[in-house]
């Protein structure tokens, strides 16, 4: 099912152009037109699903094997040594495009730190306490 308000329906579908790498009867993977590298490419599924927790089981189980493709063929052609799979979920975690994808962003010796954080600390306790209340949820 697509969703006709939805542009990144519109473009995994050809209705709006763009930059395309790969196509099959899925997914469309595209250019990022605002790139945090260069070759920054996002896999877009022709179905609509908000985020991956609505993702069909199907689609989901290609997308790995579909960025670890596409990220080995930049690495080939781009000369990039490295690549992040960045797939980002809700507002509050940087989703912009309420309609799955999965970022692959090329990465470059000396290149710009991105897709990083400064790590934290916690308690044991802490962690014991956090992963229960996760698992009550499971
Ligand atoms: P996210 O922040 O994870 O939702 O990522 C949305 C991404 O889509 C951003 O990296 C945007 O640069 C990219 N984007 C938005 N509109 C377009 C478009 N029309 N064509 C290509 N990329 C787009
Ligand atoms: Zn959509």
């Amino acid at each position: 099912m697509t969703d006709d308000n939805c542009i990144f329906c519109k473009i995994a579908n050809g209705v709006i152009p763009s930059t395309t790498l790969y196509e099959d009867e899925q997914f469309r993977v595209i250019l990022d037109l605002g790139p945090a590298s260069r070759g920054h490419a996002l896999i877009l599924p022709k179905q609509h699903f908000a985020d991956v927790c609505d993702l069909d089981g199907e689609i989901a189980a290609k997308v790995l094997p579909l960025g670890a493709k596409i990220g080995a063929a930049m690495k080939k052609s781009l000369e990039c040594s490295g690549f992040n799979l960045v797939q980002n979920n809700g507002e509050s975690a940087g989703q912009t495009v309420f309609h799955f994808h999965m970022h692959i962003i090329p990465r470059y010796e000396n290149g710009p730190s991105i897709v990083s954080w400064t790590p934290g600390t916690a308690s044991p306790e802490e962690l014991a306490q956090i992963a229960e209340k996760i698992k009550s949820s499971l």
